[in-house]
């Protein structure tokens, strides 16, 4: 039976990214003999001037019908001045809430042939593989707040962080599956010796755990992990953990690897799993070929392992992005003297080669 993509260029460089990705997906799919089906659909600033919205039914109710979606970036300056209910980046957020995503997964993988980008040193850095499963829909983001209020003459403002059993056990349980098609290891960040929303998370990650006896969790400290993940990041396999520590953390790691060009991220729940680059829409290079499409090329190896099943297929786009870039192939904005420079389109078609 044919699985269904939904492709949603988006803005800026987001179709050049998403072509890239797909004729990769194609690739992989023919190799592997799975058979995809791709159909578009638009959100961001392409649907505010097709529509007037950046996130029409039409392409809501095609995202939850498909079995996955990949998705390239929204935004840019040509709609920085429309009203903020209409704002491209509500695409996103509006998408998120729609498929009941709970999950974002950040992995991080430096290479060795790209550990020289990285502000750490080589020998730290090199062959890091860490996924930061980050929970994306509870905690202090959207706890009760108050804008201002005065107590006792002084000004004070508030927000409340809470975390329910289920919340953080689906969560968990998600990061130890992950952790399963990995090296087997989950470390759950938190600060439970000053908050009590941590140390229910803890106590509720243990009982998680004893339903996945093949993954070893351990426990760390939020402030603990932001310096062990610049101490020795080769030591994390799966890192879980709330949305603002994610927040925070996810960050931290993306940095390690040097390009924000290279990141993916996947984002998963009850429903159809989402799959995008991290980065932006780049308006500044758009439309000039440059774009670095790795980012959105592992999006989509991410797509086939997490929503599709198809971990061979995944892995073989991976190691096919690890060959081109091993035998010193670049795009624009990680090209050093020495290397070859290549466009978006060569760069598609030499890790396509090597599937
Ligand atoms: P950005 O990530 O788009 O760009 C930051 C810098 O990185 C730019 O110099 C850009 O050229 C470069 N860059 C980014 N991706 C690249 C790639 N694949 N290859 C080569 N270079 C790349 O961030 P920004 O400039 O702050 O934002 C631009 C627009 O994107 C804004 O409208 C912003 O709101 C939007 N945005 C969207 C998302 C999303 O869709 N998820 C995320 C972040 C920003």
């Amino acid at each position: 039976m044919s699985k269904k993509i939904v492709v949603i260029p988006g803005d800026g460089i987001g179709g050049e990214i998403t072509d890239a990705a797909t004729a990769v997906l194609r690739k992989a799919a023919q190799k592997h003999s799975i058979d995809l089906e791709f159909e578009t659909h638009h959100a961001g600033g392409a649907a505010i001037d097709l529509y007037g919205i950046p996130l029409p039914d039409s392409t809501i109710e095609a995202a939850r019908q498909a079995d996955a979606v990949l998705l390239g970036a929204v935004g840019g300056p040509k709609w920085d001045n429309v009203a903020p209910d209409i704002r491209p980046e509500k695409a996103i957020l509006g998408l998120r809430k729609a498929l009941g995503l709970y999950a974002n997964l950040r992995p991080v993988r430096v290479p060795a042939s790209l550990s020289e980008y990285s502000p750490l040193k080589p020998e730290i850095v090199s062959d890091t593989d860490v996924l930061i499963v980050r929970e994306l829909t509870g905690g202090i983001y959207f706890g009760e707040k108050c804008e201002a209020t005065v107590v006792d003459g002084v000004e004070q403002a508030w927000d409340i962080e809470v975390y329910s059993v289920p919340e953080v056990t689906r969560i968990v349980a998600l990061a130890c599956q992950a952790a399963k098609l990995r090296r087997g290891k989950v470390v759950s960040v938190d600060k439970a010796n000053v908050l009590a929303s941590s140390r229910l998370w803890r106590r509720t990650a243990d009982k998680v755990a004893q339903d996945h006896a093949d993954v070893e969790l351990s426990h760390m400290y939020v402030d603990n992990c932001a310096m062990q993940l610049a101490l020795a990041p080769k030591n994390f396999d799966v890192i879980v953990t709330s949305n603002l520590f994610g927040d925070i953390l996810s960050d931290e790691a993306a940095v390690l690897g040097g390009s924000i060009g290279m990141m993916p991220s996947a984002s998963m729940g009850e429903g159809t799993g989402l799959y995008e680059p991290i980065h932006g829409s780049a308006p500044d290079i758009a439309g000039k070929g440059i774009a670095n499409p790795i980012g959105t090329i592992l999006s989509a190896a991410m797509l086939l392992r997490h929503s599709l099943n198809e971990e061979a297929a995944a892995a073989s786009i991976e190691s096919a992005v690890d060959k081109v870039l091993a035998e010193g192939y670049r795009t624009a904005d990680l090209y050093r003297a020495g290397l070859t420079k290549v466009s978006t389109g060569e760069m598609t078609r030499l890790i396509e080669n090597n599937i």
